[in-house]
């Protein structure tokens, strides 16, 4: 056991939070990123008809090498407008039970009112809008807003667009809209796409994917009802109150590339901040719903956690302020990342040493890092930010604190159990690896990831890029493996980077060609699966001659260890490329062989079926076959649990 490195907050902490609050205003000087999509958002929350009114004013670089000849805008609320939209199709064609149906009032939709651009060329383009369909050809789809410019923008040049619009606020739908009095305003402006040398990068709304946009800086006034908390990307700059009984906050962050906000008038809040003694200082802002209250030293502990071991392997943390927002009961919110603020759902009875609701807190804080710093494009790349980050939040909940048990929840949910005989760990645990070990072929993870198979694609996005992160750790080591984190992370900051620059990076910092690993983990969707097939001792006269044959069980290849244990205790470790679809090894000596195993070091943490990696002769050894009935038995726990909890984290 060791101590948790974080103090419990004090009065004092809370009195130098407020303080400090003052002194951060959002502003970033000199640019971290190249601010080619800054928004200006003044919107206005009418309760009676769950509708915001919007405009606003995107300031707009064309920062690659080709002119645009046009603009490609995201409306992701469309995907809640009627059944016909690709989100809800997609969404029917993964889920287990039917898809329930909703109700007009409860569908949401975003309609651009007015959309005009100035500067090079002062026009109206509101008469040339038209929805189109890139990924689908889905003409029922209205996710994609296209408006030909009248006149191409040159690279380098800019571009002010003024937009007007109206959207209805959805029940609660993919953690975003409005249940009771909780309102979670997600991916809900008119957005651009990101334009690329090739075209523009503006994907419609996918049921298995999340978002991509351009760095700039948000400046957003909202007007929400007197008396009612906000929370939202950036810092709140000032807020008055109107005649109408509503009051406008105006918040501001530079250097994002989204902005989310809530309101409600339920929740409670919390202050803390997060100190190291080489890590820049973080004001923590917890809004937490009040039957959760007792909850929040838990809370700020978890994200504490995150940025301090996410800040010291990969790199800082650089806003100097997170928001961490409790959703309601039944928003459907678990767990969402938004720059500089995150959702982290947690249950009524939330016990001590069970996983939630850390585990939610650091996987979403260390979003800020994975998605938030590094800002890679969720539609084609979901592994880059959910894989990379569930591999960062496994190390983390691996290596902080107190141990954590495996819990299950009875009575709806509801009543938590702990088994305290079963502590989680990252390796099987904290890697999802029971549920990937059911579905390791789903598809190629190079595949775009908006086209995986729905029910199958968040394993290929999340635990296969954990446990090949981790096995890369376990068998480069990890100095080398934080070094390419970091490298990649310094390099790559505020920018856009794809697959290939993170394996470029892995290659030059483990002087390595590391090409033949990735062809297995990232362009196949091959199985790893070794063991040992036969073992046998005959005594031959006074001698013993032995043979020990490891099997390729799996397509995919990986250099193996296997190691041979005689019944004086010596062992003999070979060294296996793994290509082969089997190979013999024999020994000649005075004792005969009681194990063998392949893998020993446990390395390849992707292998699918570890109850096949060892043999043992009689004698039974008592490592050998019991240890393979506890590993199934854990399994078959797991799985259950798994199942039941996988689908909280995004
Ligand atoms: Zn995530």
């Amino acid at each position: 056991m060791r101590l948790r490195p974080f103090a419990m907050i004090t009065l004092a902490s809370l009195t130098t939070a407020a303080a400090s609050r003052a002194e951060v205003t959002g502003t970033i000087d000199p640019p971290l990123s190249p601010r080619n999509a800054s928004y200006v958002i003044d919107a206005t929350l009418d309760l009676a008809s769950r509708t915001i009114i919007g405009s606003e004013v995107i300031l707009w670089r064309n920062i690659t090498t080709k002119p645009a000849t046009e603009l490609q805008f995201h409306l992701y609320w469309n995907a809640w407008r009627d059944d016909h939209s690709t989100w809800l199709r997609e969404a029917k064609l993964g889920a287990r039970r039917p898809v329930p149906a909703v109700t007009p009032g409860e569908r949401a939709r975003i309609d651009v009112t007015a959309l005009s651009v100035r500067g090079i060329a002062r026009a109206d383009l509101t008469t040339v809008m038209r929805f189109i369909a890139p990924d689908d050809g889905n003409t029922d789809d209205r996710t994609v807003l296209t408006a030909r410019l009248p006149q191409p923008v040159a690279p380098g040049d800019s571009l002010t667009i003024d937009l007007s619009w109206t959207a209805h606020v959805p029940r609660t739908v993919a953690r975003t809209g409005v249940i009771g009095n909780y309102y979670f305003i997600a991916q809900w402006f008119p957005k651009l796409g990101v334009l690329q040398d090739a075209g523009w990068n503006c994907h419609q709304f996918h049921n298995g994917t999340e978002f991509f946009s351009d760095y700039g800086s948000y400046d957003v006034r909202m007007t929400v009802p007197t008396g009612w908390i906000l929370g939202a990307t950036g810092v709140e700059r000032e807020h008055h109150d109107n005649a109408n009984r509503t009051t406008t906050h105006h918040y501001h962050q530079d250097d994002v590339h989204d902005f989310a906000w809530t309101t409600s008038p339920d929740y409670l809040e919390r202050h803390a901040r997060f100190e190291h003694p080489t890590l820049p200082p973080v004001d923590m802002r917890l809004l937490i719903q009040p039957e959760h209250a007792w909850q929040a030293d838990h809370h700020l502990e978890a994200a504490r956690a995150a940025l301090q071991y996410y800040g010291e392997w990969f790199g800082a943390y650089p806003y100097g302020h997170i928001t961490i927002i409790d959703p309601a009961y039944q928003s459907g919110a678990g767990g969402m990342e938004y720059p500089t603020l995150f959702t982290a759902g947690t249950r009524l009875f939330a016990p001590d040493h069970a996983d939630a609701p850390r585990d939610v807190v650091v996987h979403e804080a260390g979003h800020q890092f994975w998605y938030g710093v590094v800002g890679t494009n969720e539609f084609e790349d979901a592994w880059m930010d959910e894989g990379v980050n569930t591999f960062s939040e496994a190390r983390v909940l691996g290596t902080w604190g107190a141990p954590t048990y495996l819990s299950q929840r009875y009575f709806g949910g509801f009543v938590p159990y702990v088994f305290r005989d079963i502590v989680l760990n990252r390796e099987v645990d904290w890697n999802r690896f029971a549920a990937y070990r059911r579905a390791p072929k789903g598809d190629p993870q190079s595949t775009p990831s908006f086209r995986y198979y729905p029910t199958t694609g968040g394993i290929t996005t999340y635990n296969k890029t954990a446990l090949w992160l981790n096995t890369m750790e376990r068998w480069l080591g990890w100095p080398t493996v934080q070094r390419i984190m970091s490298t990649y992370f310094s390099r790559w900051k505020f920018r856009h980077p794809k697959p290939q620059d993170f394996f470029d990076v892995a290659d030059e910092v483990s002087r390595r060609d590391l090409k033949g690993y990735f062809d297995q983990v990232y362009r196949s969707s091959d199985a790893f699966d070794y063991g040992i097939q036969e073992l046998r001792s005959d005594k031959d006269g006074d001698k013993y001659r032995t043979l020990a044959v490891v099997r390729r069980y799996g397509e995919a290849i990986f250099p193996i260890d296997v190691r041979v244990t005689f019944a004086d205790g010596k062992q003999v470790v070979e060294h296996w490329d793994g290509a082969e679809r089997w190979h013999l090894y024999t020994y000649e000596g005075t004792q005969p062989a009681v194990s063998a195993e392949a893998d020993p070091g446990h390395v390849l943490l992707l292998d699918v079926n570890r109850t096949n990696n060892s043999r043992t002769l009689p004698p039974l050894d008592a490592a050998g076959p019991e240890a393979s009935t506890k590993w199934s038995l854990k399994w078959m726990v797991w799985l259950q649990d798994y199942l039941l909890s996988w689908s909280m984290f995004v």
